[in-house]
C-alpha cells in the first residue's frame, strides 16, 4: 500500500494509462477519459478516490454475494497464511482448508455431486470441464464423443477452451476461435425469437429442441456434452421459459450426453436456490463455479463432478493429467469455508427466495411501466430490464443511439453500477441487500431512466 493516500486521481489515472492493460477495454479509449478509481468498499457501497459513494448493483463482478467488509474472510486468509500460505495438491498431498472445502461443496451442491476439482478461476473450471468430459468418454471407448454444444450469447470465460465454449461473436473473431469440436445452438431469448401467439412455455420447449436437431445433425456418438448458463449472464441476463431447462434435461438423457450447468454467476444463492439447476429444475452432471464461492474476495474456481463422471475417472481413468498449481489453494480454500459460512449462518439463500428477490421482483415490474422499459425480468437477486423505443411493440431502439450506454453514462453520474448489454440495462446486487437497500437502488435506477428519457427527447431519437 504504498503511497495510496498521497496520490490524487489523477495521479493514479495517469501510471494506469501507462501501464495497466484492463480486461476487455479499448486502450486508447480508456486512456482518453481516464478510470474511475475505486479505494474502499462496505456492505453493498463503493467509494472512489474522489470520495463518491456509489451503490454497487453489480456486487463487484457478480461476486461479491456477502457483501463487502466481512471480517469473517479477513480473518480466514490471515490465520491461513500464517500457518500455511501454499501447498499444492499434485504429489499425494493434500492441505486441511482444500479438504474441508470439498467436503462442505459436496454438503451444500445437489446430491448428485460428492466431488469437486479445483481450479483458480471460472475460465480454467471450464477448461477443465473441456478435458474433462472428452476423458470421460474416452474412458468408457467413445473416443468419438468429442463435440460440445453451447449456445450463441453465452460467457464461459477468456481462455482458449472458455471463449470457445462461450458464444460471443467479437471474442471468436479475435485469436481464431473457437477451437475444434465446440459448435452453438440459438440462445432461449424470447425478445429475439418467440413466434408471435406463441406461449412463453411452447416457446421453452421449441428453443430446447434446437438442441436435439443439432445432435441429430452431427450424430449423437459424436456428441460429448451440452453446457449452458441456467441463467445467462453477460450475455444480459437472459432467463428461459420454465420449460426449457427440463426438456434439455430430457433431451440430453435421451442421447445419453453429458449435461452442464455453469453455475459462476448463478451459484451459490444468486437465484434463491444454492445452485441455479435447482431453481431451473435440472440436474447436472458437471458443475462450473467460481466467484460467489469466496464472494470474489480471493480467486478460487472449480468443477464439481457428479457421480456418473467421478465413478468412471475414478474407477477405469488411471491419471487425469490434468492441474494447476493453485488447485486447492489453501488460503483461497479458507476463505471459501468462511464464506459458505456465512451463506448458511445468515441463510443468505432464504433470504433471496423468500424475502428480497420476490421484493425486487415488485420493485422491477413498477420500472417496468416506466415509458422506456418494453420488459423488466427478475430471477432471484439477477434483473434485467429491455429499453425500447416503442412499449407496445418491444420496436428497438436504432443501435447507433447506443441506449444502454446512454443510460449507464447516467448511473455512473448518480452513484449506481448498473450494466448495460445492448439494450439491456442489468443488476445482480449483494445477496445481503435489505429491502430498503432494493427501494433506494429503485430510486436510482428510476432517476437514470427519466435522465435518460430527457435524453432521448433532446435528440429526437423516438
Ligand atoms: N462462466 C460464467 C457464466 C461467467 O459469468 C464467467 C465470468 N463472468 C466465467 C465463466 C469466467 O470466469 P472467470 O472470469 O473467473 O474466469
Amino acid at each position: 500500500m504504498t503511497g495510496t493516500t498521497q496520490r490524487t486521481t489523477q495521479d493514479w489515472q495517469a501510471a494506469d494509462s501507462a501501464h495497466f492493460l484492463h480486461p476487455f477495454t479499448d486502450f486508447q479509449g480508456l486512456a482518453r477519459k481516464g478510470a474511475r478509481i475505486i479505494t474502499e468498499a462496505d456492505n453493498i457501497y463503493l467509494r472512489d478516490s474522489d470520495g463518491h459513494r456509489i451503490l454497487d448493483a453489480m456486487s463487484g463482478l457478480w461476486c461479491v454475494n456477502v457483501g463487502y467488509g466481512q471480517r469473517a474472510l479477513v480473518d480466514a486468509a490471515a490465520t491461513q497464511m500464517q500457518q500455511l500460505p501454499f501447498y499444492n495438491a499434485f504429489f499425494q498431498t493434500a492441505t486441511p482448508p482444500a479438504i474441508a472445502l470439498a467436503e462442505k461443496l459436496a454438503e451444500v451442491t445437489p446430491p448428485q455431486f460428492q466431488h469437486v476439482f479445483f481450479s483458480g478461476s471460472g475460465s480454467e473450471g471450464n477448461d477443465t470441464v473441456v478435458r474433462m468430459v472428452r476423458r470421460y468418454w474416452d474412458v468408457l471407448g467413445q473416443p468419438a464423443r468429442q463435440v460440445i454444444i453451447s449456445r450463441h450469447n453465452a460467457y464461459h470465460g477468456s481462455t482458449m477452451a472458455g471463449a470457445s465454449l462461450g458464444g460471443m461473436s467479437g471474442m471468436h473473431a479475435q485469436g481464431g476461435l473457437p477451437i475444434p469440436n465446440i459448435t452453438h445452438i440459438d440462445q432461449p431469448y424470447w425478445v429475439e425469437h418467440k413466434l408471435p401467439g406463441e406461449t412463453m412455455d411452447a416457446f421453452g420447449i421449441r428453443a430446447a429442441g434446437w438442441l436435439e436437431a443439432k445432435i441429430l445433425a452431427i450424430g449423437a456418438d459424436k456428441v460429448a456434452a451440452f453446457i449452458g448458463e441456467p441463467v445467462q449472464g453477460a450475455g444480459g441476463v437472459i432467463i428461459p421459459p420454465a420449460t426449457y431447462w427440463p426438456e434439455i434435461q430430457r433431451i440430453c438423457d435421451r442421447h445419453g450426453i453429458l449435461l452442464v450447468s455453469d453455475e459462476v454467476i448463478c451459484g451459490f444463492g444468486r437465484t434463491g436456490h444454492w445452485f441455479g439447476c435447482e431453481t431451473m429444475g435440472f440436474r447436472p452432471d458437471l458443475m462450473t463455479f467460481a466467484k460467489g464461492v469466496t464472494s470474489g474476495y480471493i480467486p478460487l474456481g472449480g468443477v464439481m463432478v457428479g457421480d456418473r463422471v467421478a465413478k468412471v475417472l475414478i474407477e477405469q481413468g488411471g491419471e487425469f493429467e490434468h492441474g494447476y498449481t493453485y488447485s486447492g489453494h489453501p488460503v483461497a480454500c479458507a476463505v471459501a469455508l468462511a464464506n459458505i459460512k456465512i451463506i448458511q449462518d445468515q441463510n443468505l439463500v432464504g433470504h433471496v427466495h423468500d424475502d428480497v428477490g420476490p421484493y425486487l421482483a415488485e420493485a422491477f415490474a413498477l420500472l417496468g411501466e416506466h415509458p422506456l422499459v418494453g420488459a423488466a425480468e427478475t430471477c432471484g437477486l439477477m434483473g434485467a430490464l429491455l429499453l425500447v423505443q416503442d412499449k407496445a411493440t418491444l420496436k428497438p431502439f436504432d443501435a447507433a443511439v447506443g441506449i444502454g450506454m446512454v443510460c449507464r453514462g447516467h448511473c455512473f453520474a448518480n452513484g449506481l453500477i448498473m450494466r448495460a448489454v445492448g439494450n439491456r440495462m442489468i443488476i445482480a446486487p449483494p445477496l445481503v441487500i435489505t429491502r430498503a437497500q432494493i427501494d433506494e437502488m429503485a430510486a436510482l435506477i428510476r432517476r437514470c431512466l427519466d435522465l435518460t428519457l430527457a435524453d432521448v427527447r433532446r435528440h429526437g431519437w423516438l
